[in-house]
């Protein structure tokens, strides 16, 4: 399948399950993960209308930010402290806050501020990041003094597993952490945002709320 037709496709799939949730699609932000494909590739991608782009790996950013200027950058991997400084100020958006050590570097390090999601491993996967949803009140507490980092929603993965009532619970109990943040008011974590669903699950990720939906695979197959 080409791009195009992946992408016409994948745009019916995203319409008819928010009319099943009976919410806009212009609520959504389609992100395209085009962490498979070449910079060539992304170019493409971005040049069918997909502004968002998402890349998970810092070298690999690094060389594609500067030849598409124009896309909002999301950042959606984990970041290492040291390399903090290369990157922070290129992206638009990080998807994957769950470190103090690295909230710390990264408001060193900004010279403006930055729209972050706090990453939370609200399955309990230890091969996941992100952290506990018990832990998450008082994490976005501590990062109420970087005055940079503005908590603008929440992320989260969804095991890999066939059984979509347990997928569906992941999201759901995100958007409820997700309501509970917001209800606080914090000044520095409006939190408004949901980034949940991948390839094999955003239509259960839209009926629960998601806002940022990070798409890889089906839109941009390296072989496709
Ligand atoms: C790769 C990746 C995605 C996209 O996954 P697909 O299954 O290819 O759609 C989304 N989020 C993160 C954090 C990723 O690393």
């Amino acid at each position: 399948m080409s791009l195009v037709c992946n992408y016409k496709e994948l745009t019916k799939e995203i319409n008819v399950a928010c009319e099943r949730a009976g919410r806009d699609p212009s609520e959504l932000t389609l992100i395209a993960v085009t962490k498979y494909v070449t910079i060539e590739q992304t170019r493409e991608v971005f040049d069918l209308g997909i502004k968002d782009l998402g890349e998970n790996r810092v070298n690999v950013a690094l060389d594609k930010i500067p030849f598409i200027e124009a896309a909002t950058w999301h950042f959606i991997g984990p970041l290492q402290s040291r390399k903090v400084k290369d990157i922070v100020n290129d992206i638009d958006y990080f998807h994957a806050l769950d470190r103090l050590k690295v909230a710390k570097e990264m408001n060193k390090r900004l010279n403006k501020p930055l729209d972050c999601f706090v990453q939370v491993n609200v399955s309990g996967e230890t091969s996941k990041g992100g952290i506990t949803p018990d832990a998450l009140f008082d994490f976005i507490d501590a990062l109420k003094p970087f005055e940079h980092i503005r908590v603008v929603g929440l992320m989260t993965m969804a095991p890999h597993i066939d059984d979509q009532d347990k997928i569906r619970a992941v999201f759901r109990q995100l958007r409820e952490l997700r309501d509970k943040v917001m209800a606080c008011g914090f000044n520095h974590a409006p939190c408004q945002f949901l980034s949940m669903g991948m390839s094999q699950d955003f239509t259960l990720a839209i009926l629960e709320g998601a806002t940022h939906l990070r798409i890889g695979s089906i839109l941009v197959n390296p072989e496709g």
